[in-house]
């Protein structure tokens, strides 16, 4: 994610916050201000905050180690105003895997609660009135500290195991129906219901926090995106690279001029180019690098193209391209047979080959 302040690493993991997050403890402290707080209360409801971050980083290091104890690597962990997203390279696709993967998260917050309560009195509050006991939670202290943080985690793994697909609920949900129903169905049904959901949220959020927007469409867009990923992964099962690679392609040499390189795209629908020398790749003129330069006549491909480039071979999976392309933001490899060059594969090409295996519409 753009713009984000990088924090610090734990077990490889960057933990790192976004920009927007800037925006949460303004709100926090501008409402601080509004209730007729001065800068020491202000002060004060932002250290809460980012304990209670810490919170949620320690939920979010939850997934990440249980995923990594399936061979599943996290790049990164984000903290946006709404809460963590650890940024898994795949997602586990075992049933009982992603079950663990779901919920080591809100048991992290658990555990912290448990923690917390063997020095929280329980007692001497059980006999106050409500009014009394949010008072006592303003103030300041260690005491009210305790109490705060211990039902900030009870409220974060309850929110967090509300079945609202994807969030951590809604994974449970899919892994268990997973089970019984098989990955697809199962994601169908939950993300389904993960949008409902969503809408209710939406609703409560205009009437009451606009946080609950924020998390309505992340939980929205989220459903929609994972169940169309579940559903190609479904439909690529099995299929490789020589099945849907491009193999009427235009070869550029690396002493080409960017003249030539225009003329051969305004010529054909090729947006990136294989540069051959000798029979051997040579590097990958990318389209974006096309655009760049094409004011410059000239100059030279082999001044331009890229020469650190993965080259993918005929018998690779797509869905492993599939992965390259998430993980690598590059949509264009140069694929071989034997180490010598047969063609490219792109995401265009991928989302044909998707089109003509999906079922046709009833
Ligand atoms: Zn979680």
């Amino acid at each position: 994610m753009k713009g984000a302040l990088h924090l610090g690493t734990i077990s490889g993991i960057k933990i790192e916050i976004h920009w927007t997050f800037s925006f949460l403890i303004i709100w926090v402290v501008f409402l601080d201000i509004q209730k007729g707080g001065n800068i020491n209360s202000a002060l004060l409801n932002v250290l809460l905050i980012l304990i209670l971050f810490l919170c949620v980083v320690l939920h979010e290091l939850g997934h990440a180690l249980t995923a990594k104890r399936f061979g599943i690597g996290t790049r990164k962990i984000t903290l946006l105003p709404i809460g963590g997203v650890a940024l898994l390279d795949k997602m586990p696709e075992k049933p009982g895997q992603e079950l663990l993967v779901a919920l080591a998260g809100p048991a992290v917050n658990v555990v912290i609660a448990i923690l917390l309560s063997l020095f929280i009195p329980f007692k001497s509050y059980f006999g106050m009135d409500p009014s009394r006991l949010e008072g006592f939670l303003n103030t300041t202290g260690f005491q009210s500290l305790l109490l705060f943080l211990f039902i900030a985690n009870i409220m974060l793994a309850v929110f967090n195991m509300i079945p609202a697909f994807p969030m951590d609920g809604g994974r449970v949900f899919r892994a268990l129906l997973s089970f019984k129903l098989g990955r697809v169905k199962a994601t169908e049904i939950a993300s389904g219901l993960g949008q409902i959901l969503a809408i209710l949220f939406f609703m409560l959020g205009v009437l009451f926090n606009p946080f609950l927007i924020l998390i309505a469409l992340f939980i929205f867009v989220g459903a929609y995106g994972e169940n169309q990923m579940v559903k190609q992964q479904s439909i690529l099962e099995g299929h490789i690279v020589k099945e849907a690679m491009l193999t009427k392609i235009t070869f550029l040499h690396p002493s080409n001029t960017m003249e030539e390189v225009v003329n051969t795209v305004l010529a054909s629908t090729e947006k990136d180019f294989v540069i051959l020398e000798n029979n051997k790749i040579a590097g990958v003129l990318y389209q974006k690098d096309i655009i760049k330069n094409a004011h410059n006549p000239s100059i030279l491909i082999k001044d331009v193209m890229q020469t650190k480039i993965r080259t993918v071979d005929v018998s690779l999976t797509i869905t492993t391209i599939l992965e390259y392309i998430r993980n690598e933001k590059n949509t264009f490899f140069p694929v071989t047979s034997k180490n010598e060059v047969v063609g490219a594969i792109d995401m265009t090409n991928i989302s044909e080959f998707i089109v003509f295996k999906s079922e046709p519409y009833k």
